[in-house]
């Protein structure tokens, strides 16, 4: 078994900030991802949605601006494959300047990819690999909630991880609470559509 004062379940923003705070005191550490570092916030969360967000915002006022005194808004289009692709490039940048670089940069720091399992209080399974660890830190966040929808088994639905990597404008959507005023901006704005028909926001059982 490899030992590690620290094991950290995650790499992703908590976890970065545990590591870096930890790497004052020289102590080994056990980074373990399943997914893409940086975790939500920067892959699939608070950076992708408010890019989208912000060009959608800046697209939308362009073009409803009330100024007799600005011209030329009719004419303004919003490419949605370039706003997606600038989305993947900024994704792209932030998750190595802030996570990948940042993790690299910690002495002492060794990182597993896999799912880690709980073997023991202070032993950590990854892919059948034991990992020892003095303490552990669980960083692992949070995943999409399903709502219990009657009959949406059976329904072809978006989570933020696959909304986000939409590479065509929808035609309609509707969004489920809590999330669904940000969702629903997120693509309603790039579509310059001034009522939300089509676009409609679906109360959740849950709100
Ligand atoms: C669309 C959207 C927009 C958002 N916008 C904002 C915003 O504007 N402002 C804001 O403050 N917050 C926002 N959030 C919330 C924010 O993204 C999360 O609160 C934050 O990312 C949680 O960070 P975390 O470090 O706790 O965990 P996460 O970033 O969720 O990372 C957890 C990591 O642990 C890994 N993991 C889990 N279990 C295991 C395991 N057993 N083994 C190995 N790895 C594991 C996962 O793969 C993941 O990478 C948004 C979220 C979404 C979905």
């Amino acid at each position: 078994m490899q030992n590690f004062d620290l094991i950290i379940v995650g790499a992703c923003s908590a976890a970065a900030a545990a590591a870096v705070r930890a790497a004052r005191e020289g102590v080994r550490i056990a980074l373990i991802e399943r997914g893409t570092i940086g975790g939500t916030c920067v892959n699939v969360g608070c950076v992708p949605s408010k890019h989208l967000l912000r060009a959608g915002e800046i697209y939308y006022y362009a073009k409803h601006n009330n100024f007799r005194s600005i011209t030329g808004a009719e004419n303004l289009g919003l490419d949605f494959r370039q706003a997606i692709e600038e989305k993947r490039r900024l994704v792209a940048e932030l998750r190595h300047d802030k996570y990948e670089k940042t993790l690299n940069d910690i002495p002492r720091l060794t990182k597993f990819q896999g799912s880690a399992i709980f073997a023991g209080p202070h032993e950590i399974s990854v892919n059948g690999r034991s990992i020892g660890g003095e303490k552990i830190i669980i960083a692992g966040g949070s995943s999409p909630f399903i709502p219990p929808i009657e009959g949406i088994d059976r329904v072809d639905y978006l989570t933020n991880v696959e909304a986000l990597q939409l590479e065509e404008l929808p035609e309609s959507m509707s969004a489920v609470k809590p999330a669904s005023t940000e969702a629903g901006n997120s693509w309603r704005r790039p579509a310059a559509r001034r009522t939300p028909r089509g676009w409609g926001w679906k109360p959740s059982a849950l709100s």
